[in-house]
């Protein structure tokens, strides 16, 4: 990191981001004093011999920065009264993705390399791998980092000709001012994390931020199926100042890059030109995939990346694990790992993917629940719920949809494969939950494990019997 040379960082927050921002503001001559509120946490850290300093308890006038974990609510002083005191100090909060944008800006000219951000509500991860994804097969030295996988400061050194493609959260967005993304992508905005941010105007403020710095020759691609990437749109456009590309997957548009029906096209010349089949790519199924192919290929061009080239890359995208994941097809019964689906406007999307379901739901409920996908229910042959989320669920799909409580996934998955082989007919077993994972694990990824691991013993068990 640089920028902090002789200036002492307090580091608040010691997961993976915090732990690697005091490692990168260490060799960058920065002293450092680490806390957590944890005292397991804080332990690990000092297990790896880092020299803890109890932040609740410290003198602020001694600190010139606070750097605080992604983790940790900005929004909610109580417990984490450290940032009020901070703030009253006068002691500037950053993040690490700050911490970042610093080291890039103070880099000389020929060693400063692409940035390409990331945000929305849905489909950032799916989204960061698959920009990525088309840069490497482009040949460009690719770092994909951020929210997703290694966190920026754990990433190789800098130079010119790299590409860092970043997913940024509106937590991440929301302590960071230096950014300035050669391309910024805001994807969706629809609500979501209103426990943290309070409004639905914080939340889309925090969004607006990945936009911030930009000037002459970047480019802003934006999502305009929802309301606020609508305006978003309309109010840069009118500044004025940047390439602004429009995206969309629900209709056509005299400029930007849009999706119908699985077609991609690309509407930035006189006339819209069809680039690419969505239908036939490995791994981009359903029209909120179409969106972030679309937010992909127009991030590409902005990147300078031949669009034939993005085109073809958007066929051999290999998929993420746990986004509408196939994890197990057992006769004709598939099962779908959507674990990442934390709230209803992702369920939403793997829904309408498919005409009828065994749906696994439930875990940690989010405000609202799963009330605003009545819609969709008739789609649902029966629902398999567990978790926390179990009653309250069931009441709402009552009288219209079937429901089953089953408590784990374990039960779940094997209940919808008993009804879902009963059928006789093609059959698809869908994970995704509408809920958050942290009732029964540790994170969205082990309770997709888990499901994975249910469906695999399930096909073993069915080859013992024969
Ligand atoms: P994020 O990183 O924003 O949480 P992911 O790419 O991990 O998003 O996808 C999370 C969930 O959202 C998946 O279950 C997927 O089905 C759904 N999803 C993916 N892309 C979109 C999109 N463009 N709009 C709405 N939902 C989406």
């Amino acid at each position: 990191v640089r920028g902090f040379e002789g200036k002492t960082v307090a580091v608040f927050g010691l997961a993976r981001t915090g732990l690697a921002a005091a490692r990168a503001l260490l060799a960058g001559g920065a002293k450092v004093a680490l806390w957590d509120d944890k005292p397991a946490t804080r332990e690990a850290a000092a297990a790896e011999g880092f020299q803890l300093t109890d932040l609740t308890a410290a003198d602020w006038s001694q600190f010139d920065a606070l750097m605080l974990s992604p983790g940790v609510p900005l929004t909610h002083p109580k417990p984490h009264w450290t940032v009020e005191k901070a703030k009253t100090a006068g002691v500037e909060i950053l993040g690490d993705i700050e911490l970042f944008a610093r080291t890039v800006n103070a880099a000389p000219e020929h060693k400063r390399p692409k940035v390409v951000a990331i945000t929305g509500t849905n489909g950032k991860s799916t989204t960061t791998a698959l920009i990525g994804h088309i840069c490497r097969e482009a040949g460009r030295d690719t770092r994909v980092g951020g929210n997703i996988g290694l966190g920026v400061l754990s990433l190789d050194d800098m130079h010119g000709g790299a590409v860092y493609v970043l997913e940024l959260s509106s937590y991440q967005l929301d302590l960071t001012t230096s950014l300035k993304a050669d391309v910024a992508v805001i994807l969706n905005i629809s609500p979501d994390h209103l426990e943290r941010h309070g409004t639905m105007e914080n939340y889309v403020a925090a969004k607006r931020r990945i936009l911030l710095n930009q000037g002459k020759g970047d480019t802003a691609v934006i999502g305009v199926d929802d309301a606020c990437g609508q305006r978003i749109c309309t109010e840069i456009t009118a500044a004025n100042c940047r390439t602004i590309v429009p995206i969309s997957a629900s209709k056509a548009m005299s400029r930007g890059i849009y999706a119908l029906d699985g077609l991609l096209y690309d509407a930035s010349g006189d006339r819209a030109a069809e680039v690419a089949d969505l239908k036939r790519a490995r791994s981009l199924p359903g029209r909120h995939n179409w969106q972030n192919a679309a937010a992909a290929f127009a991030a590409a061009k902005g990147l300078g990346i031949d669009p034939a080239v993005a085109a073809r890359a958007l066929m051999t995208f290999p998929g993420l694990a746990h986004r509408m994941e196939t994890v197990a097809l057992i006769g004709r019964v598939r099962f779908v790992n959507d674990s990442k689906a934390t709230n209803a406007d992702a369920a939403r999307q793997a829904l309408s993917s498919y005409p009828q379901v065994y749906w696994i739901a439930g875990g940690q409920p989010k405000t609202g629940g799963i009330d605003d996908l009545a819609d969709l229910f008739p789609r649902v042959t029966k629902a398999y719920l567990v978790g926390e989320a179990e009653d309250a669920f069931a009441s709402t799909l009552e009288g219209k949809a079937p429901a089953v409580k089953c408590g784990t996934i374990e039960a779940a998955a094997r209940a919808a494969y008993a009804d879902a082989a009963a059928s006789g007919k093609d059959a698809i077993v869908l994970l995704s939950p509408a809920c958050a994972s942290f009732d029964q694990f540790a994170d969205f990824e082990q309770r997709g494990e888990a499901f994975r691991a249910a469906a695999q013993a399930i096909a073993a068990g069915r080859t013992t019997e024969g």
